[in-house]
């Protein structure tokens, strides 16, 4: 049964009022941009409602320039920081090596203590089924980070590039973005780097269909993993 999630249209509750106290969110990504590009609507959507959301990037992404003898680790840590800054996020990295992702029990306890240390009452991650075997290291850190907190603590996967990245989808939340959407587009875009007049239109183009699936202009799909209790904001 599909979730229609923050959705203003057909009468369910509006989004969380800025006023109250919220708790902390926590996004993982394998690399600068990922989170943005996923689910940046929803991180806009967070902040701007009060929630302390912080990104976790499994690394600098310092082997995706395009441009020749660039320092790409710093470039994109700051396109990062700045795509954090419009978000209302707070930037934090992981230190695995772009491309060469490890997965052993010195990964999982040092990500276990990292992503503890930011106490989230919710984990949102990259769906593990991926092209990219650094999506895919996230996910199982992230997975494994929440299970020992699942008592506390829910986990939703959002997805990338769908069919190019992300593979065997098919959303069960979903969030109208539609209001968010020109400050992802501006997040995404902060990562000047990446060739986002490319890129940025496939996931508009995502964010449309999933949008057309719940009756919005935009929308971002999210799966809620099996034994994750239910966060109020991708439930109401
Ligand atoms: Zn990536």
């Amino acid at each position: 049964m599909l979730r229609r999630t923050f959705l203003t249209y057909s009468g369910v509750a509006p989004f969380l009022d800025a006023t109250s106290e919220k708790g902390n969110v926590l996004v993982a990504g394998g690399h600068p941009g990922d989170p943005e590009y996923g689910c940046g609507g929803t991180i806009a959507k967070l902040t701007k409602a009060g929630y302390r959301v912080t990104i976790l990037y499994l690394n600098r992404g310092e082997k995706g320039c395009r441009v020749m003898n660039a320092d790409c680790g710093s470039l994109r840590t700051r396109e990062a920081e700045n795509a954090c800054r419009i978000l209302g996020a707070t930037p934090t990295f992981g230190k695995e090596v772009d491309g060469e992702a490890v997965v052993d029990n010195a990964a999982y306890s040092s990500f276990d203590e990292l992503i503890g240390s930011h106490r989230p009452e919710l984990i949102i991650t990259h769906w593990p089924i991926d092209n990219h075997r650094d999506h895919r290291a996230i996910s199982m850190l992230s997975y494994d980070a929440w299970h020992s907190r699942r008592a506390t603590c829910s986990l939703y996967y959002y997805e990338v590039t769908d069919g190019e990245d992300t593979v065997m989808f098919s959303p069960t939340y979903y969030v109208d973005i539609t209001a968010e959407e020109a400050l992802k587009r501006k997040a995404c875009f902060a990562h000047a780097s990446q060739s986002p007049e490319r890129f940025y239109k496939i996931q508009s183009d995502i964010t449309r269909f999933r949008g057309s699936q719940v009756g919005c202009v935009h929308a971002e799909g999210f799966i809620r993993c099996a034994g994750s209790r239910a966060h109020p904001i991708l439930t109401s």
